[in-house]
């Protein structure tokens, strides 16, 4: 059977830990989109890592990990990643690359910041690593997949069609150096050679696997307000965040997922520009003091260093994300965070243009959403490592069910520590 393990919100919400958690008792983990554009940070007897693009199933020697299809593949970050995992002494990992994934070209980082650069005030504060590109090619069908990095005349042929269009709009549009193919052919054979070991037949794999009656994880990258069809659009990811989205780019049959564990943090945090709506956001020094106690070591982005906007918890907008997902049960995490607080507001409904609702918009009317916050008590102390959920403080347990039922979904998983035990389980 199938788990998916995705973000409510606007991703960092502390998936990786719960993977890394879930894959102890699984078989197979499997990234299904997105590329190294974010990071999830896990904690165990390794040491920290940040992982961008490995899925977090790594750190067990029993899980066969899966870049899966849907992924945007930047080799070249592949490899370092894979070597300082080792180098932290992880044992190598099993890895399979899927032969039908799709390699994030050296181009797509060039037109990335291009384009970033030519919007100058305008730009989407994109983390430049070629993601939007990427998939425009994808879906352009000028994308090059793995398995023609072993056929070399098409190969060539495919890459020498993409590089003329893409010189077009490099010269033409702006106004720098134009690409030369023969280079990058010679690039792309080097690459394939650093990942000829892990390239495999994943479809069959994973069909086989559930034959077989084994456990699957999917590791969803960002969140549900980072979908480009369900989210903040345009201020999304350019691949799909959602479970269901899965199905295709993990190869995995849309009756085979039955949990859908949905991630959410206690308060909110998003990395995204100062323009993107984050209705419940707390700023000035109220602010920068979440700001510093959230996460294991603030929240600033994984992969970016960039300081994260944080806010109260968004119950509109994560019942909302959660229903999107097709959430089964929600892992909540950072309860830890809250505990210097002496109240803690929650925003439960959106007031625009007068109205107050409980309903997630659409960008133009969330652009003017202002929040209506339910004040509650805090519990002044530190759960932190707390294991058993019954022997969290009154006001932390109300604080919990509190989300719970604006939410919709069960909290199942209350993680109480960035470490892999700081986590209490709980029957709703
Ligand atoms: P992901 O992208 O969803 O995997 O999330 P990130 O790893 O980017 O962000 C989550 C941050 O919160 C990381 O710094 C984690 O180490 C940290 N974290 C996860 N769970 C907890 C928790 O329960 N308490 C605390 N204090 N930090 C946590």
């Amino acid at each position: 059977m199938v788990k998916a393990i995705v973000g409510a919100n606007w991703g960092d919400e502390g998936k990786g830990k719960i993977t890394d958690m879930l894959a102890e008792t699984s078989d197979v983990v499997i990234r299904f989109q997105g590329g190294a554009n974010a990071g999830h940070t896990i904690i165990n007897d390794y040491g920290r890592f940040a992982l961008h693009i490995l899925p977090s199933g790594i750190f067990y020697p029993h899980v066969t990990n899966i870049i899966g299809n849907g992924v945007a593949l930047d080799v070249v970050k592949l490899v370092e990643e894979l070597k300082s995992i080792t180098d932290q002494g992880v044992p190598a990992p099993k890895l399979i690359i899927s032969e039908r994934a799709q390699l994030l070209m050296p181009y797509h980082v060039l037109q990335d910041s291009y384009e970033e650069e030519r919007l100058g005030g305008k730009a989407f504060g994109s983390t430049k690593s070629g993601i939007a590109p990427f998939y425009s090619d994808k879906y352009a069908k000028i994308g090059i997949q793995v398995c023609d990095l072993f056929d070399e005349e098409r190969l060539r042929d495919r890459l020498t069609r993409a590089v003329e269009l893409k010189n077009v709009m490099f010269r033409h549009l702006y106004h720098k150096p134009a690409l030369d193919v023969e280079a990058l052919f010679q690039q792309l054979l080097e690459c394939r050679e650093m990942i000829r070991p892990y390239v495999g037949d994943a479809v069959t794999f994973v069909h086989e696997a559930l034959a077989q009656g084994k456990t699957i994880l999917l590791e969803g990258q960002l969140g549900s307000m980072k979908d480009p069809d369900l989210g903040i659009f345009p201020m999304t990811t350019s691949s799909h965040t959602l479970a269901g989205f899965g199905c295709v780019g993990a190869a995995v049959p849309p009756t085979a997922i039955k949990d859908v564990i949905c991630v959410t943090k206690s308060y909110s945090s998003s990395v995204g520009s100062n323009t993107e709506p984050f209705v419940s956001e707390v700023t000035g020094e109220e602010g920068d003091e979440l700001r510093r106690r959230g996460g294991d070591k603030g929240e600033f982005g994984a992969t970016t260093g960039r300081p994260r906007r944080v806010g109260w918890f968004d119950a509109v907008a994560t019942k909302y994300g959660c229903v999107v997902q097709g959430a089964t049960q929600v892992a909540l995490t950072c309860l830890d965070v809250l505990g210097y607080l002496d109240e803690i507001k929650v925003c439960v409904g959106y007031e625009i243009d007068g109205q107050v609702t409980d309903r997630f918009p659409t960008t133009p009317s969330l652009m003017r959403a202002k929040p209506v916050f339910e004040t509650l008590p805090g519990w002044k102390s530190d759960v932190r490592g707390i294991t058993d959920f019954e022997a969290l403080p009154e006001q932390a347990k109300n604080y919990v069910k509190f989300l719970e039922s604006h939410i919709g979904v069960p909290i199942t998983i209350v993680s109480t520590g960035p470490k892999r035990h700081e986590i209490a389980l709980r029957q709703p």
